[in-house]
């Protein structure tokens, strides 16, 4: 596949040359302590690769929502320690009172993280004269911020059209992965979209029927769509005003040649809660006081055949309720078979979003699939088909 954008291997000489790296450093925190710092590790490769070379590396980052005000709860300042201990070398925190000013004082090879870009109401309007600001700071633009990729705001997208820009280590492997998946996939692909809710992803499911060859429907949407075909769910979540446009999307992927595979037994309880009684049994068979919480073992089994013949698998939401044992069980068994597959050679595997992520780790595959996005908002839109406005801006 031919790229159609740059990465640090085209940057040229680097040494001594202000680099503005725009990474995803919104991590949550509680007592001031980091809680997850995956995304501080994600940085770490562009950050030290830049920096090993005798860049001077600003980093530019949003924390939080302060919606344009200046927030000391939300300052960049709180993640410098954390970050610096992470990346295993110094970092300096630069308020953007005077940014410039000490930038200026910043040896080759150093590390720097910009106060929160959203202090600036002009960050998220892509305001020109925050591009401008930001842009003074710096000779070339790094974007490595996938996650961050579906909004248009100054430091994702603006900075693009004004510094020379390129997609940095954890960038390129997103999209190259994506690329894999859904861009240039290698056939039969099947999609796995689960979840609570059609209405989340109604756009995400039109895009696929025509892309992908198995469409596996699980989570609480599955509701919808067997609701659709006249399946009566009891209490199941269900969102009932949307089996018209359920079917309209089993229309379609009948048209695309798309199969869809709907579960046909289930796991049903009258308590929503962790290890009630519980029936396994077909969807024709729901009582009325009854809930789906999961994909049932024969149609779990039935989807890892489907997965055998598959080459690639996109996979966004969970089959089940799977933070409530025993709902967990068919996500499980499934991204199970997803990785030992990918181990094997015989599959390419990407799945993003933060509940799938978690149901991974739960399954304690994560490390074996192909590639895992923790992008979430950014990664339904790249299933939905949108070119995302921080990436196009690369492609120029
Ligand atoms: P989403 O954020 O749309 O990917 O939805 C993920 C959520 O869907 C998780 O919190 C699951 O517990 C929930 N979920 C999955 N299957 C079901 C189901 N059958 N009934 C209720 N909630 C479900």
């Amino acid at each position: 596949m031919a790229r159609n954008f740059r990465t640090l291997d085209d940057m040229g000489e680097v040494t001594g040359k202000r680099v503005l790296v725009r990474e995803d450093l919104n991590v949550p925190m509680a007592d001031g302590a980091v809680t997850d710092d995956t995304r501080l590790r994600a940085a770490v490769q562009t950050v030290a690769e830049l920096a090993d070379k005798g860049a001077k590396v600003i980093v530019l980052a949003h924390f939080g929502r302060p919606k344009g005000q200046r927030n000391p709860e939300m300052s960049l300042a709180l993640v410098t320690r954390p970050f610096e201990a992470v990346l295993g070398r110094p970092v300096r925190f630069i308020d953007d009172q005077d940014a410039a000013g000490v930038i200026a004082t910043m040896a080759e090879g150093e590390v720097g993280i910009l106060e929160n870009t959203r202090f600036d109401a002009g960050e998220e309007k892509n305001a020109p004269e925050t591009v401008d600001r930001l842009a003074a700071l710096g000779d070339l633009y790094v974007n490595d911020a996938f996650s961050a990729a579906h909004r248009a705001h100054a430091s994702t997208e603006g900075l693009a059209h004004k510094l020379p820009a390129f997609a940095g280590r954890q960038m390129e492997a997103e999209l190259d992965a994506l690329d894999k998946a859904l861009g240039n996939p290698e056939h039969p692909v099947a999609a796995v979209v689960g979840g609570a809710k059609v209405s989340t992803k109604l756009d995400v499911l039109k895009h696929l029927v025509a892309q992908v060859d198995h469409l596996i429907i699980g989570g609480g949407m599955a509701n919808t769509f067997l609701a659709a075909r006249g399946v009566n769910v009891g209490k199941s979540l269900c969102e009932h005003d949307l089996t018209g446009t359920a079917e309209e999307i089993l229309d379609a992927a009948d048209k695309a040649n798309c199969t869809v595979h709907l579960p046909y037994d289930v796991v049903v309880a009258k308590e929503f809660r962790a290890n009630p009684p519980v029936r396994t049994v077909n969807v024709h068979e729901v009582a009325e006081d009854e809930m789906i919480l999961d994909v049932g073992p024969a149609a779990t089994e039935a989807l890892a055949d489907v997965l055998k013949t598959c080459r690639t698998l996109v996979w966004n939401g969970p089959l089940g309720a799977f933070e409530t044992p025993p709902f967990d069980t068919a996500t499980i068994s499934l991204a199970r078979t997803a990785a030992a597959l990918t181990k094997e050679g015989s599959l390419v595997s990407v799945a993003g979003g933060g509940d799938t992520v978690a149901a991974l780790n739960q399954a304690g595959v994560a490390g074996d699939f192909s590639f895992v996005s923790t992008a979430g908002g950014a990664f339904l839109e790249w299933m939905e088909g949108k070119a995302l406005p921080g990436v196009a801006a690369l492609q120029r």
